[in-house]
């Protein structure tokens, strides 16, 4: 849809699901990965405009740009779209993981030149897989629906120009998420009531933080994040309390791991200071679910509580 092909170059952010990347594999273009900023865990705007530098040093303009509001938070928008007009580069903004988010009232997903949110299984609602597209550009809209249909003219017989997609979402799953829409508000609220809670009785254990929104930001909490600093918590890491978790059947997971950092990109240039490989390192998703209870979430906490303690 922004014309990337063969051999272009496609500015990414490292720390993100592979979805993101791989996106510009199936173009046959190559990544170039931009580290986060520590203030939204998202694109780091100086970085982005160094790694745009050095590909038009190689004479080979970037063809776009692709950051990601990761768990939920607004990744810093403004600043990155102002870049991205500076060099009229097109941006794809992956809020997957943000339907619902917004900085100053905008959501997230319709800052960029397009827009995606995820419809799978594990996102905030769903259709249990699928997602959806967004763009100001009716014309382009188009233009993806005709791609995604196999892109069959306009003709009573089956009449084909180019090569389409069987990327539709089916109408049983487009009325499944219609009714998703109308719980989307309440699942936000159960979201952030999670990480409010969280907040509130493991936010004063030194060593132990949480991810603040900035202001005019608003995330719906998709996935609550511990980070940890093992100086301050007499050692305790991640790892450690993932395994005392799973010893009492209590799942959490490592944060993504950076594309950087991945075999798949091993060759793919990196442009960063290391931010994401820190918070890949440090962090732990705890439970998030939008039906836990309090009572639910006092055993994950219970848990964080005496491994540290201890
Ligand atoms: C889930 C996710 C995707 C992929 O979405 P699908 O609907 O599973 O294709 C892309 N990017 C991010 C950041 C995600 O979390």
């Amino acid at each position: 849809m922004v014309g990337v092909s063969r051999g272009d170059y496609v500015i990414c952010q490292s720390f993100t699901f592979v979805a993101s990347a791989n996106a510009i594999l199936y173009q046959g273009a190559q990544p170039i990965f931009v580290d986060s900023e520590t203030k939204t865990w998202g694109m780091d705007p100086e970085l982005l405009e160094k790694a745009i530098l050095h590909c038009m040093s190689l004479e080979k303009k970037p063809k776009a740009i692709v950051p990601v509001h990761l768990y939920g938070m607004p990744v810093n928008m403004v600043e990155i779209m102002r870049i991205a007009k500076k060099y009229r580069i097109p941006v794809i903004e992956d809020a997957a993981e943000a339907l619902g988010s917004s900085i100053n009232g905008k959501m997230c997903g319709s800052f960029g030149d397009f827009g995606v949110i995820s419809f799978n299984g594990n996102k905030i609602i769903t259709t249990s897989g699928g997602g959806m597209l967004l763009s100001d550009n009716p014309k382009k809209i188009e233009k993806a629906k005709f791609l995604a249909t196999q892109a069959r003219e306009n003709f009573p017989h089956y009449q084909h120009e180019e090569m389409g997609y069987n990327f539709r979402m089916s109408n049983v799953l487009a009325g499944i998420g219609r009714g998703q829409m109308e719980v989307l508000n309440e699942r936000i609220e159960s979201r952030r009531s999670n990480f409010n809670y969280y907040k509130e009785k493991l936010g004063q254990i030194p060593g132990i933080s949480f991810l603040k929104e900035l202001e005019g930001s608003i995330s719906n909490r998709w996935l609550t994040i511990i980070l940890l600093d093992p100086k301050l918590t007499g050692g305790i890491g991640r790892e450690d309390l993932r395994f005392a978790l799973a010893d009492e059947n209590i799942e959490s997971r490592p944060l993504w791991k950076p594309m950087h950092m991945q075999p798949l990109f091993e060759s793919a240039p990196y442009f960063g200071k290391g931010i994401a490989m820190k918070l890949f390192k440090h962090g732990l998703c705890l439970p998030s679910g939008s039906n836990l209870t309090n009572e639910e979430l006092d055993r994950v906490i219970d848990v964080i509580i005496n491994v540290i303690n201890n």
